[in-house]
């Protein structure tokens, strides 16, 4: 006995370095392990592995075949992808992902606006679960990465945990979240705001229309959500979910500048957008001279250069301030603008600090449109969305999964949001990042590595094993 168990395990060693490099053989059995255990009489996988989560093993080329299956599903042609809102490739991108979902043993379900939940029920299914998703929407012309990763990633954690033999305690869900994108209804996390029950936004879907005056319930019929008009029934509670950890690409270059595989978000910086109008009298370039003058283009620049330094003023460097559009109207080299219309971005990771920002803006605002005697016709906040913190416990467990799987890792700020900003309102929340090609995102260059996803989808799945024993 002594004597089989010597010769035994060496072979078993190396045969089962064997069976892992031909795992993707036709039936998934190799034929010389049969062999070897009629052989040696052994049942000789009783010693691959005593803790099932020592050995994680993702289907890297599995995975990449599913992102390049779904970013088929496009209104432009490759590497680009444009997948809008409940357009005919949407459809079919979610009917993949349902497909996925079934194919890895979940229960699936969709709510009324079409958010995806696929669910693993643990052994004690009526504990909260811990969740994990992201979106698969694309704005026109962007890459396969955003978004997709958290949610085909989160797919892949599932199926390496049932491969490694692990029984969660609480369950599992992984989500697909409706339209993460604003593109077209103008909402950013239209389905992730819903969820977190925010009534406002509830009221707002119900006359929203897209560019092409189809209004968003309409929409949604047409892609199959007959059920759109009950929104309420679209709401969780708070507590559903014990956490909730969102993986995704950086979209920003530091993990990949410092060589660092993953990211462990800490905060979720949240913008604030503000509309502002000016009008003035207008008239000609050459006849009108300076002193009768009130241009509105020139109180538009004066708040634009405003807006820069209340931003730089707070002293913190996480307090950012855009002004991504400036329309001078009538547009026209030889005639001053009589109207001016700006549209202002500023975020933060503070709320307070933010707000400050906001409001020191409007002041700027009104002075400005004294001293040049310009009307301030609108001054509109659109959003202002509060940012949010990661929780301590999943900031631990991710941190623990890193340093289990020998992973460098790096704690974060996201300056971009994501569906996990609303997550957080009605759960415990965190984010694991992984390092993208120069931080591109929203271009068809955007590219992370087959390595890069192989460590996210690892951490994520130590991540959710921990959190779902807890
Ligand atoms: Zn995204």
């Amino acid at each position: 006995m002594i004597s089989r168990f010597s010769i035994a395990l060496p072979f078993c060693f190396i045969l089962c370095l064997i069976h892992v490099s031909s795992a993707y053989e036709d039936d998934g059995k190799d034929p010389t392990i049969k062999t070897m255990e009629a052989f040696s009489g052994y049942p000789i996988h009783e010693h691959v592995s005593p803790d099932p989560l020592s050995s994680l093993s993702v289907d890297t080329q599995g995975l990449q075949k599913q992102f390049d299956e779904l970013a088929s599903f496009s209104d432009s042609p490759a590497p680009s992808v444009t997948r809008i809102l409940y357009s005919e490739n949407d459809v079919l991108g979610r009917r993949y992902i349902k497909n996925l979902m079934s194919l890895s043993g979940l229960s699936v379900r969709e709510d009324a606006i079409g958010n995806i939940f696929g669910r693993w029920n643990g052994d004690e299914p009526e504990l909260a679960a811990v969740s994990t998703g992201s979106h698969t929407d694309a704005i026109p012309y962007s890459g396969k990465y955003d978004g997709v990763l958290g949610v085909l990633g989160a797919i892949e954690a599932i199926n390496v945990l049932k491969r490694s033999g692990f029984k969660p305690k609480r369950p599992l869900e992984v989500i697909m979240f409706t339209s993460e994108e604003p593109t077209r209804f103008g909402i950013s996390c239209l389905g992730s705001r819903l969820m977190a029950g925010i009534k406002e936004h509830a009221e707002l879907l119900k006359n929203t229309v897209d560019n092409q005056n189809i209004s968003f319930f309409d929409a949604a019929k047409a892609a199959g959500y007959s059920n759109v008009e009950n929104l309420s029934s679209a709401f969780l509670n708070k507590g559903s979910y014990s956490a909730f950890v969102e993986l995704h690409i950086e979209q920003g270059p530091i993990l990949e500048e410092e060589a660092i595989p993953i990211g462990v978000v800490t905060a979720i910086a949240a913008p604030a957008s503000i509309k502002v109008d000016f009008e003035g009298n207008g008239g000609h370039a050459g006849a009108a001279l300076m002193p009768t003058r009130n241009d509105a283009g020139l109180a538009a620049a004066e708040l634009a250069l405003a807006v820069e330094k209340h931003v730089l003023d707070s002293g913190s460097i996480d307090t950012v301030g855009t002004v991504g559009i400036l329309d001078l109207h009538p547009g026209a080299i030889n005639s001053i603008p009589s109207k001016s219309h700006l549209e202002i971005d500023t975020r933060d990771i503070d709320e307070k600090r933010r707000n400050t920002v906001v409001e020191k803006i409007h002041q700027s605002a009104l002075s400005i449109s004294n001293k040049r005697r310009v009307m301030l016709s609108q001054f509109k906040i659109i959003n202002q969305d509060p940012p949010a913190s990661s929780e301590e416990f999943i900031i631990k467990a991710a941190e623990s999964s890193a340093r289990e799987l020998n992973l460098p890792y790096k704690k974060m700020i996201s300056r971009a949001y994501h569906d996990s900003l609303f997550m957080a309102r009605i759960s415990p929340m965190a984010m694991i990042f992984v390092p993208c090609y120069k931080g591109y995102s929203h271009k068809p260059e955007e590219y992370a590595s087959p390595e890069a996803i192989t460590d996210g989808v690892k951490v994520l799945a130590l991540t959710l094993a921990k959190l779902s024993t807890q």
